[in-house]
């Protein structure tokens, strides 16, 4: 039977970069290979010199499409060469787990973000003149008062699952319209290549529901909770002793360490990293059990077992996944060598 491959890749928007996606019709038996796009309407080429080339990475069944259809995931390559384009944040991601990866390094995901509203262009939830009741009823709450966009949640989890993504959870978060699922725990690569899909089957979905998914940093200022993409990590040293979580911590506040995985952390961050709303400010650096005013929480299970994960609370829900993992990957794991 004939079938689509719907391709998607991450573009070369700026400050944040978006997934895209184009149709492939393949006859039956024909695999989808290499393919390209105009990467002058991608921000990743100039008119002059405009073909990128599209290599598949990751391969699953496309959950909305159903029957034999597929979801390709890729990677963007130079035609001249086919080295990996300067956006291609991927490539070095899987460099850092071919270099660490006796250490057997895992991650979970939080994927935080905001339904807007687009008649309004305020989160879903908030009034077109005003301001719900403030926060504390939200967070994990149930009930339509409390409760925006379940039905959006509930079709893009039962797809997350459909695709065979490592989907672990999901969650109303603490500002009214705001979610989060989490993708874990898996190995530098396979976390962010399912979370960008998680993200394409969140933003395509959306598209039925007139509602419009932001991952935007703080997307209403004042005293309302930002969005992360809190980022859970461990390798096999941490898992099995308390002294390489310390290490691990003490590896990311080293000098300079904070400075340069900030910026990789996702656009805005001096803005959600504020110090409240279960933030430490972007300008100090501090690990902690239990702690959600620390930059790195110890979860107090682990400090009970002595043994486990840690979590970065950090990262922007606008970050790129890529870019995260390999930062935690090459810090932790050099420190750990
Ligand atoms: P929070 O309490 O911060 O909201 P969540 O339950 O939302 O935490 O997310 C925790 C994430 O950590 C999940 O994605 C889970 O798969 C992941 N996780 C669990 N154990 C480990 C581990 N040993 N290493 C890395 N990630 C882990
Ligand atoms: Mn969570
Ligand atoms: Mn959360
Ligand atoms: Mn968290």
């Amino acid at each position: 039977m004939v079938y689509r491959a719907e391709y998607l890749w991450i573009d070369g928007s700026e400050p944040t970069r978006e997934v895209r996606s184009k149709t492939k019709v393949l006859a039956d038996g024909d695999q989808p290979g290499i393919w390209g796009f105009d990467g002058s309407s991608t921000n990743q080429a100039t008119g002059d010199n405009s073909d990128v080339v599209l290599n598949p990475v990751f391969e699953c069944p496309d959950p909305i499409r159903g029957g034999d259809d597929i979801i390709v995931l890729c990677e963007t390559l130079l035609t001249a060469d086919f080295s990996p384009h300067p956006t291609n944040t991927r490539a070095a991601a899987v460099a850092a787990l071919a270099k660490y990866g006796d250490q057997e390094p895992i991650f979970g995901l939080e994927q935080e973000y905001t339904l807007m509203n687009p008649g309004t262009g305020w989160p879903a939830g908030f009034p077109p003149n005003g301001f719900p009741a403030p926060q504390g009823p939200y967070y994990c709450g149930v009930g339509a008062l409390k409760i925006h966009g379940r039905d959006l949640i509930e079709e893009h989890t039962r797809a997350c699952m459909d695709a065979g993504l490592a989907i672990s959870g999901t969650n109303a978060e603490v500002m009214p319209g705001q979610w989060e699922f989490q993708i874990g725990p898996v190995d530098t690569v396979t976390v962010a290549d399912h979370l960008w899909v998680a993200r394409y089957l969140l933003f395509r979905l959306a598209e039925n529901h007139e509602v419009e998914v932001s991952i935007e940093a703080k997307p209403m200022k004042g005293d309302w909770n930002g969005a992360g993409m809190h980022t859970n990590f461990s390798t096999k040293a941490m898992r099995e002793g308390y002294d390489a979580i310390i290490t691990a911590c003490e590896a990311m506040g080293a000098d300079g360490v904070a400075e340069r995985h900030l910026a990789g952390y996702g656009t805005g961050i001096e803005e959600r990293l504020t110090g409240a709303h279960e933030t430490q400010r972007y300008d100090q650096f501090s690990y902690g059990v239990s702690d959600r005013g620390a930059s790195i929480r110890i979860p107090w299970q682990v400090a009970k077992d002595q043994k486990g994960y840690i979590e970065d609370r950090r990262p922007n829900a606008n970050a790129d996944p890529y870019v995260v993992a390999t930062l935690m990957t090459e810090t932790c794991c050099a420190a750990l060598a």
